[in-house]
């Protein structure tokens, strides 16, 4: 688990777990030769991913960016998608102190498994929320789309992290950007999905974005390794060309979802387009 202190925010970058997906997949249109000189990968292609979520205090309140991956799916879903120790962020939790009714506001980037998968748990009782005195908020554009999936979106949204959370009345849908406490922002980031959003910390001059997957690794950074993944990877482009410039001016610090090295970095304009830098 990595501390930082942006202004009054204390933030934690926890990892919950690994898993592994197609290096094809998830570099869209680069071929091969060039993403595996960014990216190891196993006898099935697959590259290794962590999962990311992000913990803020703002005094006595808690933020929980991202609610990691879970193993609710089942053992064939492991397989397929490699899932190492799922489920991770329960422990950085406790070794905070904190159980999952001490958060105040989940914030659901998207709801893909990989990122809203401790959403939900499975009790005696059958599939209730984890995070039961939090508000979940999620854009209204998002869980449109997690509740209408179609075929080619199916694989990534799975009901049970989504429908036993709106049963209880958690989710607040978001539209556009929205300031949830002072310095903290939501901001759309539409590509990857049309309700993706991220989050800016701003606090006494200092600066953080949590990109969601909008900038899934920072092998990512250059403009066309947009993933495959992304239902709208034009609009992935347009997203990336109105933020980067500024996350770059004004020196914020980029944490992404999924990047198995670095847990955050900067970018800056280099001379071969854009990169990061610690
Ligand atoms: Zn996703």
């Amino acid at each position: 688990m990595v501390r930082l202190r942006v202004g009054r925010f204390e933030v934690y970058l926890v990892e919950d777990g690994r898993f592994w997906l197609d290096g094809g997949a998830m570099f869209g249109i680069v071929p091969k030769a060039i993403w595996s000189k960014k990216s190891e990968h196993d006898d099935q292609n697959r590259i290794p991913l962590v999962i990311r979520p992000m913990l803020v205090r703002d005094g006595d309140r808690w933020v929980l960016v991202e609610t990691g991956i879970d193993t609710k799916p089942g053992e064939k879903h492991r397989k397929i998608y490699r899932i190492e120790e799922a489920g991770r962020l329960l422990d950085a939790l406790k070794a905070l102190g904190l159980g999952p009714e001490d958060i105040h506001l989940v914030i659901n980037t998207h709801l893909h498994f990989d990122h809203a998968g401790l959403n939900v748990v499975r009790t005696d009782e059958g599939l209730a929320p984890l995070f039961r005195r939090a508000r979940y908020l999620v854009q209204r554009q998002e869980f449109f789309e997690a509740t209408h999936p179609h075929e080619r979106n199916r694989a990534s949204y799975l009901s049970e992290n989504v429908e036993p959370v709106a049963e209880a009345g958690l989710f607040e849908l978001v539209e556009g950007e929205a300031e949830v406490l002072p310095g903290l922002r939501l901001v759309p980031l539409p590509g990857h999905t049309l309700g993706q959003q991220g989050v800016e910390l701003v606090s006494e001059g200092e600066r953080l974005v949590y990109t969601a997957d909008l900038l899934p690794t920072f092998a990512h950074v250059g403009l066309p390794y947009v993933m495959a993944y992304d239902l709208y990877p034009v609009t992935t482009l347009a997203t990336r060309k109105r933020h980067y410039p500024r996350w770059a001016e004004e020196g914020y610090r980029v944490v992404t979802p999924h990047d198995p090295r670095r847990p955050y970095a900067w970018i800056r304009r280099g001379e071969g387009g854009w990169e990061a830098y610690t």
